[in-house]
């Protein structure tokens, strides 16, 4: 097959994907090995994590980060290894995550 334009939006530098070109399979509790959590205190919102998450977990909301959808997450660990300020670690899929106060859901947080 000749060409690029079906496979385009795949191709993108780092991995990256353009919004809606994935689907959005919801994995539920079958994720292992833990999850990333987020200090927000330590975030200065380059929003990295945002551009390369392969499955648009990472939130936002008025351009600002706010956290990560585990509904989403399959705990790839490229949001970790992209921040540039370690604000997002890994942690234990029972560790306990503080809500952050208008975060929307459960996947707005704060790392204890
Ligand atoms: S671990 Fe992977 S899937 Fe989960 S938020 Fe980070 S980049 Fe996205
Ligand atoms: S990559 Fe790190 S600093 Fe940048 S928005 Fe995400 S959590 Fe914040």
């Amino acid at each position: 097959m000749s060409g690029s334009s079906a496979f385009a939006p795949f191709s993108l530098p780092g991995g990256r994907v353009l919004p809606d070109v994935t689907s959005r399979p919801r994995t539920g509790s079958w994720r292992s090995g833990g999850r990333p959590a987020a200090d927000l205190r330590s975030c200065v919102n380059c929003l990295l994590c945002w551009a390369y998450c392969p499955d648009r977990a990472v939130l936002t909301r008025d351009a600002v980060f706010v956290g990560i959808d585990y509904d989403l997450c399959k705990a790839c660990e490229i949001c970790v290894a992209v921040c540039p300020v370690d604000a997002i670690q890994m942690v234990p899929e029972e560790a306990e995550i503080q809500p952050v106060k208008g975060g929307g859901n459960d996947g707005a947080h704060r790392r204890t």
